[in-house]
């Protein structure tokens, strides 16, 4: 695997694929990459011909308060992890490469109303950021295809809308959401948890279960929504939001709309925030 950091040297790679007829998958991440990254490169393989795999802690979808700064950055072991996954090409730019005017004087992208809810409320400006960096991504690659995890679900929507409304020709493809034995969706954020946080955890996931266990029962979707909430702060969780969505645009579902939908859960465990989701289909 070529590990590459500038932009001649990736579109050179690039170039010489596509005069082939190849066809190329892109897999973006933040590195310190795990099974749930990994799952990503493995469908992105199955789907192209040549994987590329991007590592960019991207500066412009971090809060000023949130963890840009102590991001776990493990380079090395990211590129050993890709290269055994049979992944062609890492894409590892500098700040500069990707923003070469600046971080805080980039062109901004807003996707406009299905960013208005849940993180994009939580986290405001976090999907301008998302948006830029990987419309950013796909005009450097110019991927035939990208794989991105359910995991960030309302992330997921934003790029399917970007790219449905700026014509991109690019192919957005979802793989499933990838967890510890006891129901943690993995994350590299799950390493700043204590030992007693990392216990607690799974809860995340178990309330999820038992939102869909609810809604299946014909329960009002407001009812289940206040019922998950309380029950994370009984565990000792901070919510910033339990939900239930319609799974394709994330708008509220009507009263005894049961098909379709998808629970989202943002809380915080001490200082770590974590998101997870289920669809109830
Ligand atoms: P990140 O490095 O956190 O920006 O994530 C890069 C990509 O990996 C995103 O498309 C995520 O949705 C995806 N991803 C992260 N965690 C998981 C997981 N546990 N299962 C599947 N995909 C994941």
């Amino acid at each position: 695997m070529q590990t590459v950091h500038d932009v001649p040297a990736l579109r050179a790679a690039i170039r010489g694929w596509h005069a082939q007829g190849q066809t190329v998958g892109l897999v973006p991440t933040m590195g310190n990459l795990h099974a749930g990254h990994f799952s990503l490169i493995k469908l992105a393989r199955t789907r192209a011909d040549r994987v590329v795999a991007s590592v960019f802690v991207n500066p412009t979808q971090f809060g000023p308060s949130e963890d840009f700064e102590r991001y776990p950055r493990t380079l090395g072991q990211d590129q050993a992890g890709l290269a055994e996954q049979g992944c062609d090409l890492l894409f590892a730019p500098e700040v500069a490469t990707m923003y070469p005017y600046g971080a805080q004087h980039s062109v901004s992208l807003h996707v406009p109303q299905i960013t208005d809810t849940l993180e994009g409320a939580h986290r405001p400006g976090h999907f301008d950021g998302v948006a830029t960096v990987v419309c950013k991504l796909f005009n450097l690659v110019q991927p035939d295809l990208a794989v991105f995890g359910q995991k960030d679900f309302q992330q997921l929507k934003v790029i399917e809308r970007m790219v449905r409304d700026l014509s991109l020709p690019v192919k957005v493809m979802a793989a499933p959401t990838q967890r510890a034995e006891d129901g943690l969706a993995l994350s590299s954020r799950n390493q700043y948890l204590s030992d007693e946080e990392r216990a607690l955890a799974p809860q995340i996931h178990a309330v999820l279960a038992q939102m869909r266990e609810l809604i299946g029962k014909g329960h009002a979707w407001r009812v289940v929504e206040q019922a998950a909430l309380s029950k994370l702060e009984r565990a000792g969780f901070e919510p910033d939001y339990a939900a239930i969505r319609r799974a394709a645009d994330l708008s509220e579902p009507a009263e005894g709309e049961r098909d379709g939908l998808v629970g989202l859960i943002a809380a915080r465990l001490g200082k770590t925030r974590l998101i997870d989701n289920l669809l109830f289909d």
